[in-house]
């Protein structure tokens, strides 16, 4: 992913995802109105007051050429159900961790603070998801069942999607305990043995699920950046605890 930066909002994007119909992007903490552990762009969470988030989500919105647009958010609750929105939808989805849309002017916003943010796009079809996928949602492969999700929908097959992985916690800081790990492949854990400890590899986790789904490798994208290990950069629930803001993720048809 590239960083862009128009005004004091920075936010990074797909450099290659440059269909003209397509808006994106995943928001750093640079440019926002938050203070103290909130600074400066948070956009989502309890321990904030509540008109900085207000003003740091429309200075988002703004700098992605987007002004009072009808935003769709899922509550978000590490679970698997994915939803597919219209402008008859209501804003909020309940019990909901993936939006997808096939409708211009539908903004979906999701937030972020260590978890995976996978954003979907089917080029032929103009449509466009945004998933949620922490350790939960990933064990439960909500990777795959996007992907099939899309498929059935869409009556297409799955080499017609493209997919990117947003900036998440890396094996290098995510360290879990025997019994998150258990619910993982081999393959997907960093593991040492000798000292009893635990790496996930959450973006690879689901990057193999898509692949498991029939998504091509080359049609998949990812931010290569970790979440923890970049702290002017990001808000990191593991590195920071609980009082810690969040990113958003945006993809909207315009
Ligand atoms: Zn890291």
């Amino acid at each position: 992913m590239m960083i862009f930066q128009g005004g004091k909002v920075k936010y990074l994007s797909f450099s290659d995802w440059n269909w003209p119909w397509l808006i994106h992007g995943f928001s750093t903490r640079w440019g926002g109105v938050s203070n103290k552990e909130y600074r400066q762009l948070n956009m989502a969470g309890r321990g904030d007051n509540a008109s900085n988030i207000r003003k740091n989500r429309a200075l988002f919105l703004k700098e992605m050429g987007l002004i009072n647009p009808r935003v769709f958010m899922g509550e978000q609750v590490h679970g698997t159900n994915i939803k597919m929105v219209n402008q008859e939808s209501s804003t909020i989805k309940r019990n909901t961790d993936g939006l997808l849309t096939k409708e211009s002017q539908n903004v979906l916003l999701a937030f972020f603070a260590d978890c995976v943010p996978l954003f979907l796009v089917v080029p032929e079809y103009k449509t466009v998801g945004i998933i949620h996928a922490g350790w939960k949602g990933t064990a439960q492969k909500i990777a795959s069942r996007a992907v099939e999700f899309l498929c059935k929908n869409l009556e297409i097959g799955p080499d017609k999607i493209r997919a990117g992985l947003g900036p998440a916690i890396g094996p290098c800081c995510y360290e879990v305990g025997a019994e998150v790990a258990e619910k993982f492949l081999e393959k997907e854990i960093i593991s040492r043995p000798r000292k009893k400890r635990f790496f996930l590899d959450l973006p690879q986790v689901n990057i193999f699920q898509l692949e498991d789904a029939g998504v091509p490798a080359a049609n998949i994208g990812k931010s290569g950046f970790c979440t923890a290990c970049n702290p002017h950069l990001f808000y990191s629930h593991r590195r920071d605890g609980e009082k810690t803001g969040r990113m958003a993720s945006l993809i909207a048809i315009i």
